[in-house]
């Protein structure tokens, strides 16, 4: 099976900065994408708070990003991952083209458009019900359309495509938006724009294409017909975990639940992103996620790495664990590497500051402790003030 240090799920903004740094610390990354890289931004007209960049469009933004990526001879391959698994403790991504082994995985997956669930909704989706308005607007030159939601994504889409329609209509279920108060004072002293409050959608219908909304006035129960060509929905958005589901612990609404480190409930795995339970969903704060995600990450590898090679994989192997921030340990750690000099003996000798996954992992906790392995199963413990402890051990 094929084989690879990290896998990033996901080339939206998350992904590819965790790319950038994945590579730069010299990981082999492998970027699984299964649409165009950028990922939601690619719906984005105009991205005024990306640092450094006054203007900018999601499509622009992501191109450079993968530009960036790509720089650093990061590999994408267009897979759609089915699911993931763990064997004996191996990492594994089932994708449409086969299995790969993740010695640590990153999943930037974001998040997509929530639907409404009103009928009409499925049917008529690209037949005048649209969730992005800069991929379809266009579409709705002189025409009246609706958007759906109060939050920013709904307001400040709104006035975008003012550029098209003669007028649109802001249906929302409460009796004021959401959106933070410049976007709605931005929208509502457009003349073309027009409030429906407290009213939510019960069907959308037409003959093939978009002919009217059937709305429900929340507080008086009255139902009315409005006649539009276009809806376009924005109430908010739900996490892309159709492959993960149920393999790391997720929150309510099902966003992924990670400590600082990006760290999820299953070891070695990462998350980054919009897909993660966070406050603030922005390009800025999935690239800052993505960062750290790839640094944990790189840092679990080379531990992982370091535990091999030392200490699980040699036919006979003693380890010294010490802590260098200990006078005492530090001392003792000299008199081992003296003592070792023209002799066959090895004693690995592992800092159990600088490494704490490698001591928690082999259950070290007392320093300094002598740990003796044959092909990675531990036959002996002590703990060894000095090298007289441990050399009565060896022998
Ligand atoms: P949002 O803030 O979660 O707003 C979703 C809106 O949809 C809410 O008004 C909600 O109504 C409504 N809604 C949810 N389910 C509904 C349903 N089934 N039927 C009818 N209405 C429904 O989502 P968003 O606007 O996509 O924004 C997401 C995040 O991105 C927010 O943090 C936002 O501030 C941020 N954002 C920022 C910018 C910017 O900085 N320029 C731009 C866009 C988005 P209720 O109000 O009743 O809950």
């Amino acid at each position: 099976m094929e084989k690879r240090e990290l896998v990033i799920i996901g080339a939206g903004p998350a992904g590819m900065t965790g790319a950038i740094y994945g590579r730069r610390a010299g990981l082999d990354v492998l970027v699984l994408e299964k649409g165009i890289p950028g990922g939601q931004i690619n719906t984005t007209d105009e991205i005024e708070n990306w640092p450094g960049v006054l203007m900018a469009t999601g499509p622009e933004l992501g191109e450079s990003f993968r530009k960036h990526a790509e720089k650093f001879n990061t590999e994408f391959r267009s897979a759609s991952v089915e699911r993931l698994e763990l064997r004996e403790g191996a990492k594994i991504v089932i994708t449409d083209q086969g299995e790969i082994e993740a010695e640590a995985l990153l999943l930037a997956t974001g998040a997509s458009f929530r639907k409404l669930g009103c009928p009409g909704e499925a049917e008529l989706t690209g037949k005048g019900v649209s969730y992005c308005a800069v991929c379809d607007g266009a579409f709705f030159e002189d025409a009246v359309v609706a958007v759906i939601g109060g939050g920013n994504t709904a307001v400040e889409e709104a006035v975008y495509l003012t550029q098209f329609a003669s007028k649109v209509y802001i249906v929302h279920r409460r009796d004021e938006f959401r959106a933070d108060r410049a976007a709605i004072e931005h929208a509502l002293s457009n003349e073309k724009i027009e409030p429906v409050y407290n009213s939510v959608v019960e069907s959308i219908e037409g003959d093939g294409l978009v002919e009217k909304l059937v709305l429900k006035n929340v507080k008086s129960g009255e139902v009315s017909d409005l006649e539009v060509e276009g809806v376009f929905v924005f109430v908010g958005t739900v996490p892309n975990d159709e492959s993960f589901k149920g393999f790391v612990k997720t929150t309510k609404g099902g966003w992924i639940d990670t400590n600082d480190r990006m760290e999820t409930s299953v070891e070695g795995v990462f998350a980054a992103g919009d897909v993660r339970d966070k406050f603030l969903r922005q390009v800025v704060t999935a690239a800052g996620d993505g960062a750290v995600a790839a640094m944990s990450a790189y840092s679990y590898i080379s531990q992982q790495q370091h535990l091999r090679h030392k200490l699980l994989e040699p036919q006979e192997v003693f380890a010294l664990f010490y802590s260098s921030i200990d006078e005492k340990h530090a001392h003792l750690a000299g008199e081992v590497e003296s003592w070792m000099e023209g002799k066959d003996t090895k004693i690995v000798l592992i800092d159990a500051y600088k490494n704490a996954g490698v001591a928690q992992k082999m259950g070290v906790s007392e320093l300094p402790s002598l740990l003796h392995l044959q092909k990675g199963t531990e036959v002996a413990r002590k703990e060894c003030h000095s090298l007289g402890d441990i050399t009565a051990q060896i022998q």
